[in-house]
């Protein structure tokens, strides 16, 4: 079975979040399973020369967006066994950063028809292109729609992952003719449409022949008009081929066995190391090196999406307490403004690092005894299982993947894996947490038993891979 994975994004060559974790492990299992995969990508000018010196190309043609011909490069690297075709044009990807351009629509039309240009011009046949968000959405609504006619188009199946249903690339009205060259048919019967503009993941949820998100739950949730972000109608009527799979993370980059970003590896039978990597992320952060203190991490965009203003709220009574804070992170102009005075105002407390460091991530993961994941809503978060298998307790709202993957302390039967609230407010959020600090400073052997359990559970990709490949399967037979 040949699949094309189709995504914005993918580490390590570029990432904002978790499509470019997901992007960058799953296609790797897959591989294992003995699928042959290869991941085509935008040719973002920001990858590290290190992958750019390995890109060899292999093809070049030009792409019809609308009115516009514009070059199209596609550049290939093989790393591990798999084939990663990029796609080029400086015009489009040479910029700063990955998205939240005025030309996005443009960008990622272009990207989208020059995957389909592609297949043309290179030897890959997929049976299944399985593409990821907004980014791609439109694939699956272009084969049907405007590549009809070529037959060797005819028999790919296509699948749909949202991994944020809160990103749907929804845009103006005229962008059938203007960027894919088309009737505006499929906008005035109301296949692209959205609240009148052209939605590119409502067109995806439509055409693709199965649609998954990153979660059991969260797959329930956007059904609903509190989660849905106004598709929970197209979702709800689409259920019979809506599924939820939960997200792995990847067990190679994310093993505090082997972690070369960490001072100092450990492991379930050895966890000495883990209080090393606490001191040296003080030390290095310039906050006391105590290591009773209780440390809370946070490693997030830092958006309304992820919860943070419950924890400014009560940040003032939080950093009162003898605890400290470390916080990385970007986003939101004004959640980066109000931590950065309270890092001016708490300097023993709290150190606040407005970047994207991956390095400072995995020995935040690594160091700290508790791990901040407030948010309002969240499609599966891989963050919180990176912290759990570093034996780091994460305290949760308890939505989406946040539900699926951390099992809340409960006091009677001292088990769990984090802690959890239910109501999302920050007095519940501090609730929890100072809860969690209690039993930390009173019940270290409990303590121990929750970093333990937290650490054996089994977030690896090996189980949702096989759901995927089960997928795939599905689509292929049904013919
Ligand atoms: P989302 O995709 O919504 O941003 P996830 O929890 O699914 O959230 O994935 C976030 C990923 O991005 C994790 O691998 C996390 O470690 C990483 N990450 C987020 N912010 C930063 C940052 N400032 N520096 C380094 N890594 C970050």
């Amino acid at each position: 079975m040949k699949v094309l994975f189709a995504s914005a994004e993918c580490a390590p060559f570029f990432k904002t979040g978790g499509l470019g974790d997901v992007a960058g492990a799953l296609p790797k299992e897959l591989a294992k399973k003995g699928i042959n995969i290869a991941v085509v990508l935008p040719y973002f000018t920001k990858m590290p020369d290190i992958y750019k010196i390995q890109c060899e190309e292999v093809a070049t043609f030009s792409v019809e967006v609308g009115w516009r011909h514009q070059y199209c490069g596609v550049k290939r690297l093989i790393l591990k066994g798999i084939s990663y075709y990029f796609i080029d044009n400086l015009y489009y990807f040479d910029r700063e950063q990955l998205y939240g351009y005025e030309d996005d629509a443009e960008r990622f039309a272009f990207f989208s028809l020059a995957i389909i240009k592609m297949l043309e011009n290179i030897e890959f046949r997929p049976d299944v292109i399985h593409v990821n968000d907004f980014h791609t959405a439109m694939v699956p609504f272009l084969l049907k729609e405007k590549y009809q006619a070529v037959e060797n188009f005819r028999a790919i199946k296509t699948v749909l992952t949202i991994h944020n249903i809160e990103f749907q690339g929804a845009y103006s009205k005229d962008l059938l003719p203007d960027l894919f060259g088309m009737g505006s048919e499929r906008f005035n019967d109301g296949a692209t449409r959205f609240r009148d503009g052209v939605n590119y993941l409502k067109a995806g949820i439509l055409y693709a022949d199965r649609v998954n998100t990153v979660s059991p739950t969260y797959a329930e949730e956007i059904k609903t008009a509190e989660f849905g972000f106004g598709l929970d109608g197209i979702l709800r009527l689409e259920q019979g081929k809506l599924s939820g799979i939960l997200n792995g993370i990847d067990y190679e980059m994310n093993d505090p066995e082997t972690d070369q970003l960490i001072l100092e590896n450990f492991s379930l039978n050895d966890l000495s190391g883990k209080q090393k990597n606490k001191q040296a992320l003080q030390k290095k952060l310039n906050l006391p090196v105590r290591t009773e203190v209780p440390l809370v991490g946070i490693v997030s965009r830092l958006t309304f999406q992820k919860g943070f203003h419950l924890v400014l709220d009560e940040l003032t009574n939080f950093l009162e307490q003898d605890v400290q804070l470390v916080l990385l992170g970007t986003g939101d102009p004004g959640i980066e403004h109000s931590f950065r005075s309270f890092g001016e105002r708490y300097p023993d407390k709290i150190s606040v690092n407005i970047k994207f460091d991956v390095s400072l991530a995995q020995l935040i993961y690594a160091g700290a005894d508790l791990f901040w994941m407030p948010s309002a809503t969240e499609p599966c978060g891989l963050s919180q299982m990176i912290a759990m298998r570093y034996g780091t307790l994460p305290i949760v709202h308890e939505v989406g993947g946040l539900k699926d993957t951390v099992l809340p302390y409960d006091l009677t039967t001292k088990t769990g894996t984090g802690f959890g609230f239910s109501e999302f407010s920050s007095y519940s959020l501090m609730y929890s947490t100072l809860s969690a600090i209690d039993l930390y400073r009173k019940d270290q052997q409990t303590w121990q038993q929750l970093i333990k359990n937290a650490m054996k559970k089994d977030f690896s990709w090996e189980k949702s891979s096989q759901v995927y490949l089960d997928l795939y399967k599905e689509i292929i037979q049904v013919g």
